[in-house]
């Protein structure tokens, strides 16, 4: 029955609050378990430390001759913060960070024993990767995977299962070269982007331009719940979202008396979280205002996207570790709780160098505003060839439930971009540029453009992707999602597009047009071909939905088995290709891998369901039944009748419900499949209909069952008891 309910809340409210630390000066902890380059600085030979500075600029791998010197220093610094082991961490294609784990210590010929760590662990680790979805790279290529230091990535010490241990980033690929990880292409698409923005500044009459990198500030939601709770949720445990639950009375409406302040257990285990992510030099900054009950968000300052990118992985685990010893479990699934808002992940992303300064900033000068329209008009060009990418690279299970689900963005890729600087694009593309918002006359030409304003004042909660003052916001990807995908979808998109724009400037400079103009011509056919896809409206109606597609051509594509398969677009194939991304096998090996994810996770959830449902739900409804029955036979001994429609009611819940998990048991045995792209539709189009069947029906039950007799904690006591 319900004991372990019971139980819980009774735990959960008599448990002794963790006391607040207090609270510590930043300097105190800021990267103190970081392998700063300053700290390397201090203890490295200046000739091996300018070289190493110089492999970290270029994002090189570490050259094998000061390899040895590196390692020893780092090795020296980790055993003074008390390490016995290393681990390479690296970032395999689940969305999760992997480690594989040495110890220092190394046996000699005589029995004794040092502590070792050779450079060439740095430059070349081997992890057993046989367990790592490779999506038949390594069976094609007969290949073993290693890992090998991101030099861009500095080490850090962290405590683990195994006690403190150094913790080195790497990059994972096989021994023929093909990329296994997230972090491999992300370093491509930089250097892809470095390359044709490059070319662009060059042609604008810059000459004096730093290596230019992308930006990522991710902003992360989450909810916690007890653990207690958790422990009696198989659901929660194994698929991170609730399958069943009837929504609480007080769903998101809930009262101030429930919501209005943060429960104190949460704001210490807030606070152990910051001064973990501040030790290991994560700027963080936790917010407390969230959307719903039981939801946080906790967004870091931006910093590189390959740093960036790191150290969102690291975040997220610091918030699953530091809700367990909290007592929570913390759920980073976009859709915990049917009815209740999810949980997104908005990647805010920039491109900019230590010359220029951030290419996504209008500027205050005319010159400086077209390049600005430049760079956006090559974002706004990729967006729309490239829709289809952009909701593959967020397209999981999970995250179909929140999108098009009228909390998140739709699954039609647009660009906002603001009022006034759509006004803008809008009169480029007539060429008609008769004057801004800002009641300026303008000419044709560039030097007459309006002055951009900064703060696009106006915000589009509904729109994917937005423009921001300075930046894009990514908003469609998910919370549980790792943003080296969506991040590199982007960089090379744009590289893609200002590749195309430099040589179309080339052109018409060598035709004798000036500056200016082609300026203008390039961004007028951007406009004119591409400018269907921005979109200032509310995205989340039924008006747009029409359009987007029957209008403008977008494309919606509502789940993953329909996104997807954009990733096998001959189009696709070849960007990534051209601009030396990803080869087509290491692209098509992402495509089996998450195309796999995909099936898999439906496969256990619908499992659960049925399982859940058999086991718990319907025996429970049947001790109710019972309970209910006997009553009604003794009432009927003393001669009183009991009205029968509550137990006939719950009787044919019962059956229906039972009559779902046989269809949906037996839908799950089907095995012959034309090939992956019809196995994931049947998940998406079958199995998953049928399973909220059976849901409708469960959740039914809930509301008529006997409380004390619901085994299942609640969406009320898991969403507000902490
Ligand atoms: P909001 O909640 O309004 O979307 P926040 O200030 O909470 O905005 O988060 C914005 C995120 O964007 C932060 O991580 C911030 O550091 C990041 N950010 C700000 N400027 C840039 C930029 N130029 N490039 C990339 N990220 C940026
Ligand atoms: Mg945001």
């Amino acid at each position: 029955g319900n004991q372990s309910r019971v139980q819980a809340i009774y735990q959960i409210t008599n448990r002794e609050v963790k006391p607040f630390n207090s609270p510590k000066r930043l300097e105190e902890m800021w990267a103190k378990d970081v392998f700063t380059l300053s700290k390397m600085q201090e203890c490295l030979p200046k000739d091996v430390f300018k070289s190493l500075q110089k492999t970290i600029q270029t994002g090189e791998p570490l050259d094998l001759s000061i390899a040895d010197v590196v390692a020893t220093a780092m090795r020296d610094w980790a055993i003074s913060k008390k390490a016995l082991y290393y681990a390479h961490v690296f970032y395999p294609l689940t969305n999760s960070t992997a480690e594989k784990h040495d110890g220092f210590v190394s046996v000699q010929g005589d029995g004794s024993v040092i502590s070792e760590f050779a450079g060439k662990v740095l430059v070349k680790g081997e992890p057993d990767g046989s367990s790592f979805p490779n999506g038949g790279i390594r069976s094609t290529f007969e290949a073993r995977g290693y890992t090998a230091w991101d030099v861009t990535s500095p080490a850090y010490v962290m405590e683990t299962d195994n006690g403190v241990t150094l913790c080195i980033p790497t990059v994972f690929v096989s021994w023929t070269g093909e990329a296994l990880d997230k972090k491999t292409p992300l370093l491509r698409s930089n250097a892809a982007l470095n390359k044709s923005a490059r070319k662009v500044l060059e042609l604008l009459g810059h000459t004096d331009i730093a290596p230019i990198n992308s930006s990522c500030g991710a902003e992360q939601e989450y909810f916690l719940v007890d653990a207690n709770f958790a422990h009696s949720r198989p659901d929660l445990l194994l698929a991170g979202r609730t399958l069943f639950g009837r929504p609480s009375a007080k769903g998101q409406e809930f009262d101030d008396h429930y919501f209005g302040a943060i429960p104190e257990r949460v704001q210490v285990f807030m606070q152990d979280v910051e001064e973990s992510m501040y030790r290991l030099g994560i700027p963080a900054k936790t917010r407390h205002n969230e959307v719903a009950p039981g939801q946080f968000e906790l967004a870091p300052f931006f910093e590189s996207a390959n740093v960036a990118t790191d150290h969102q992985q690291l975040t997220m685990t610091i918030l699953r570790k530091m809700a367990k010893k909290h007592g929570f479990l913390c759920l980073l699934h976009e859709k915990p709780f049917a009815g209740i808002n999810g949980s997104g992940k908005h990647v805010n992303w920039s491109v900019g160098n230590a010359t220029q300064g951030n290419l996504l900033d209008p500027g205050d000068t005319p010159h400086s505003n077209a390049q600005f329209l430049l760079f956006c008009g090559a974002i706004i060009r990729g967006v729309h060839k490239f829709g289809p990418l952009m909701r593959a690279v967020v397209a999981t299970a999970s995250n179909d439930h929140r999108l098009g689900a009228n909390e998140a963005p739709p699954a039609i890729m647009s660009v906002y971009l603001g009022s006034q600087l759509e006004d803008v694009f809008e009169q480029i593309r007539t060429g008609e540029i008769k004057g801004s918002q800002l009641a300026q006359t303008m000419n044709i030409g560039i030097d007459t453009l309006p002055v951009i304003p900064k703060d696009p004042g106006d915000r589009n909660r509904t729109s994917p992707f937005a423009f921001t003052g300075n930046r894009f916001e990514f908003r469609a990807v998910g919370s549980s999602q790792s943003v080296a995908g969506p991040l590199v979808a982007m960089n090379t998109i744009l590289a893609d597009s200002l590749q195309w724009i430099a040589e179309k400037l080339e052109a018409e400079l060598n035709q004798g047009t000036e500056l200016n103009d082609a300026i203008q011509k390039v961004l007028q056919e951007i406009m004119e071909k591409h400018g269907a896809v921005v979109f200032g409206g509310n995205g989340y109606s039924d008006e747009w939905h029409k359009m987007a597609v029957e209008e403008r051509g977008l494309a919606n594509l509502p789940t993953t088995a329909d996104a997807l398969p954009s990733l096998r677009y001959k189009e696709v194939e070849e960007l990534f290709d051209r601009m030396g991304v990803l080869s087509p096998v290491e692209l098509e090996s992402r495509f089996e891998v998450y195309a796999e994810q995909y099936i898999l996770s439906l496969e256990v959830e619908a499992k659960l369901v049925v399982s859940m449902a058999k086991t718990t739900i319907y025996p429970a409804a049947i001790n109710y039944l019972s309970k209910l029955t006997s009553t009604m036979a003794s009432l009927n001994n003393v001669g009183i009748k009991l009205d029968t429609t509550a137990i006939e009611k719950i009787a044919t819940l019962v059956n229906q419900l039972m009559i779902e998990v046989e269809k949906l048991s037996e839908a799950l045995g089907k095995e012959d499949f034309a090939d992956t792209e019809a196995h994931m539709k049947y998940f998406a189009q079958t199995i998953l209909p049928m399973m909220n069947e059976v849901r409708k029906y469960a959740d039914a039950l809930e509301g008529e069952v006997d409380d004390e007799l619901w085994p299942l904690p609640t969406y009320q006591e898991m969403l507000f008891i902490k």
